[in-house]
């Protein structure tokens, strides 16, 4: 051994890991404020379904059983509820999970995962943690560039995804769109729709991607129960796939990926139509109104199909993000700064009940008073 090497070496984590900036979730709190008003992480202001809250109270009972590792229960629920294969659905601890699983399962050193440059940030991270190179394809007008992204794939590109509505913009691609962007993507390219928002969708003519799944061999579509479900601290998602793809992923999956709990409230969550419809209806109202108010403010609004905003402040100026950010935080009120995103100058504001988007509007009146 030369003596350069006879330094002990440190364990190194594998290349492309340090290049990862960890995830930071919205604030959940503020120091000095007695009363929160949480907007930063598109969480459901209704809370959950009583039946999820009781079905989860009950997996008390059975806390020292293992949990059922194939998700049957709750797959065919979900089969049942949105008329889909429970063959062809994979349950995840979120949809992050299911992202993570993705990526480990289709690609590594060498390859590259595409997304639109306001995507979500967790496909960029998760690319990073299998040592896959990110591509952030520039958006038009805050919205995915499908001519870009298909003129960006090559053949090392193994995942495209796109959500739609997108999170942090709230806009939505029609399907035609999302088709002619899978006809244009290489064959050896999958092609995942993540559909984290689906259930806000009142537009005519969208398909969550379900139905493209159903046609073809080279499209996965996502899903989080973290939104409309109000069951984010459970972390549960699952993906619609072809079974080819669920085999593939299935092999990645570890044997007991989600809680019994979270089994037992998604499946009562899903069949629970009352209560996603009166989020639905509740985040369609609200929307509308905190929309309104904001633009007459002077704070443009991109038009949303998600239960939350992007609104537009600045960069410097008494009203910028960052100066809205510091005064709506000293009343308590948290929403989400967009730096992290490449857009310092826009704040998301997610939609909360009648009474917090009151507390919010009115600090808004203040601040620009
Ligand atoms: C919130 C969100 C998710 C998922 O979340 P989980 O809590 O991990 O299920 C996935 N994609 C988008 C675009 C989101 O906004």
């Amino acid at each position: 051994m030369t003596p350069e090497n006879t330094a002990p070496q440190k364990p190194e984590p594998k290349s492309g890991l340090m290049r990862i900036s960890p995830y930071v979730g919205g604030k959940a709190t503020v120091s000095g404020a007695n009363r929160i008003v949480k907007l930063s992480s598109n969480e459901n202001p209704y809370g959950a379904s009583l039946a999820a809250i009781e079905a989860f109270k009950d997996g008390a009972d059975t806390l020292a059983l293992y949990p059922d590792g194939s998700a049957r229960a709750l797959r065919e629920a979900i089969a049942k509820s949105e008329g889909l294969d429970p063959a062809r659905i994979l349950c995840g601890a979120g949809s992050d999970e299911i992202i993570t699983f993705l990526c480990r399962t289709y690609a590594g050193p060498g390859d590259e995962i595409m997304h639109s440059a306001h995507g979500f940030l967790m496909y960029q991270l998760s690319a990073l943690a299998v040592g896959a190179d990110p591509v952030s394809v520039p958006e038009v007008d805050l919205m995915a560039d499908i001519d870009a992204m298909i003129a960006a794939a090559n053949e090392r590109t193994k995942l495209v995804f796109i959500a739609n509505p997108n999170n942090p913009t709230g806009t939505l691609i029609p399907d035609t769109e999302i088709r002619r962007l899978r006809d244009g993507l290489p064959s050896h390219t999958l092609l995942v729709i993540d559909a984290a928002y689906a259930e806000y969708v009142t537009e005519p003519g969208y398909d969550s991607g379900a139905a493209l799944v159903s046609e073809r061999d080279d499209v996965v579509m996502t899903r989080t129960f973290s939104k409309i479900h109000g069951l984010a601290t459970l972390r549960l998602g699952w993906c619609y796939a072809p079974e080819a793809v669920i085999d593939a992923m299935n092999r990645v999956r570890g044997p007991f990926n989600v809680s019994g709990p979270a089994l037992a409230a998604g499946t009562a969550a899903i069949a629970d139509a009352d209560f996603i419809a009166r989020s639905r209806d509740g985040n369609i109202e609200a929307r509308a109104w905190v929309a309104e108010k904001l633009e007459r403010l002077g704070f443009p609004v991109t038009p949303s199909h998600g239960n939350f905003v992007l609104a537009e402040f600045g960069t410097s100026g008494p009203h910028s993000a960052e100066a809205a950010d510091t005064f709506l935080q000293s009343r308590g009120i948290l929403i989400r700064r967009m730096e992290g995103y490449g857009l310092p100058a826009h704040l998301r504001i997610s939609i909360g009940t009648a009474a917090e988007n009151g507390v919010l509007i009115a600090a808004l009146e203040d601040f620009v008073a």
